[in-house]
């Protein structure tokens, strides 16, 4: 690692901006990676040369450090010599067997309720479809005007499908959606309900319980979009009675670029809810090759055609890391890189006009906080140019994204103060 020629860089930064500066923020980023007991995993993560701050880790996840020798070694044994004697002999349940990993380690969720497949995109159209059929009579779906354009495009869609009727909520943009917001639109003709459970923009994080229940008590169903929450914030899919979720696995699970999605389904409602794309993996006897699909009653309903087998390698290794820590853990480590970033903010960021459009309460934030400013689409192609990688947000935002296993304090300290410089 280059964690020391790193930190004498930034103490020279740091000397520089003394001035406005005060309290010691460099000493005490030190103070907090010393005390931090997930440190030694920082060193699990390949190098990336040239990169001195990487922000982004809710959007792209790190590759873990011995993955391509993992990969040489899917290549070479299980698909090189075992061959298609590998479908029978581990991939078939590879979906099922991932889906229950994901559901233990990061969702509160039993066995036999999620499956990794597709992308996020789909599974949200499969289950608002599988949703929205399974509630007659209601002609609905909720959704937030803010939420990730996918969410809403695909929400449209059904509805033009279906002929439901979109509603939208429009929150506060920094605290999110309320409880009071959701319960001000459902109805007897809700269907659906789908929200996002950390914004994509704010972080803001959304009282999955407390709104789970109000959308409940309409008799609608509750779908969340988990993409910036799983890996990164504990969740109890099954006590708070959610019945739908989806969620990317490249953010903070780490499982590299366009690796596949996780559906959640509960289990009360497998076999009565039954989703749109009706291929051979969802039929009740995958090699019957019979003259007409039966959907098969469980989980498994869900898939459609051949995993991508391959894409579900290196989310696996990241798993692991965060089972061995607990969901809990990971999220302390995030609260305090999120609540130094706030503060280092608060010392260098503010005082040049840079607004805070994130809350301040890391009770109701997710695993990063946003800023911004007029000049950011600059700054940020300067801040890459240099090493430095956050994340633009159209029109002037600015993410910071904080990966809790794979950043530490004084990298984010190093982010902030490289913003901090290309505005002065
Ligand atoms: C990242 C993200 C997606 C991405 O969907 P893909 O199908 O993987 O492209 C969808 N929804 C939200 C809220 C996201 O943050």
């Amino acid at each position: 690692m280059t964690e020391a020629t790193a930190t004498e860089s930034i103490d020279d930064e740091h000397r520089r901006i003394a001035g406005i500066s005060s309290p010691d923020l460099l000493s005490e980023a030190r103070r907090l990676d010393d005390a931090d007991p997930l440190a030694h995993h920082l060193a699990a993560f390949a190098d990336a040369p040239g990169v001195t701050a990487y922000l982004d880790g809710n959007s792209l996840g790190r590759p873990l450090r011995d993955l391509p020798e993992k990969v040489s070694a899917f290549i070479r044994e299980d698909w090189g010599t075992r061959l298609i004697r590998s479908w029978d002999e581990q991939w078939m349940q590879l979906p099922m067997q991932l889906g229950d990993r994901i559901a233990e380690v990061a969702l509160g969720a039993a066995a036999g309720q999620t499956v990794v497949a597709d992308s996020t995109s789909v599974l949200l159209y499969k289950l608002m479809r599988a949703a929205v059929a399974g509630q007659p009579g209601r002609d609905e779906i909720v959704i937030e005007a803010g939420n990730f354009p996918t969410d809403r495009f695909i929400a449209a869609g059904v509805a033009q499908e279906t002929g439901a009727t979109l509603r939208w909520i429009e929150p506060d943009a920094v605290a999110g959606v309320a409880v009071a917001d959701v319960a001000a639109v459902v109805s007897e003709r809700t269907a659906l309900v789908v929200l996002s459970h950390v914004d994509y923009r704010s972080g803001a994080l959304a009282d999955m319980p407390a709104i789970t229940s109000v959308v409940h008590d309409a008799g609608a169903l509750m779908l969340w979009d988990l993409c910036h929450s799983v890996g990164v914030v504990p969740m109890q899919l099954d006590a708070w009675g959610v019945d739908l979720a989806v969620g990317c696995t490249y953010k903070y699970l780490n499982g590299g670029p366009g690796s596949p999605a996780f559906a959640y389904l509960r289990t009360e409602h497998q076999g009565t809810l039954t989703q749109p794309i009706h291929g051979w993996w969802g039929a009740a006897d995958i090699f019957a090759m019979g003259p007409e699909y039966a959907p098969v009653g469980g989980i498994r309903q869900l898939l459609s055609g051949t995993p991508p087998v391959m894409s579900m390698l290196a989310m696996q290794g990241m798993l692991d890391l965060i089972a061995a820590e607990g969901i809990t853990a990971v999220r302390a480590k995030s609260v305090s890189l999120t609540d130094f970033a706030v503060r280092a903010y608060d010392e260098l960021l503010a005082p040049l006009g840079v607004r805070l459009l994130s809350t301040r309460d890391a009770a109701h934030r997710g695993g990063h906080i946003t800023i911004g400013h007029d000049s950011f689409q600059e700054v940020t192609k300067k801040l890459w140019g240099d090493g430095v990688i956050p994340d633009f947000r159209f029109p002037d935002g600015i993410r910071l994204g904080l990966s809790p296993l794979s950043t530490s304090h004084q990298e984010t300290l190093r982010g902030i103060v490289a913003v901090r410089d290309a505005l002065t």
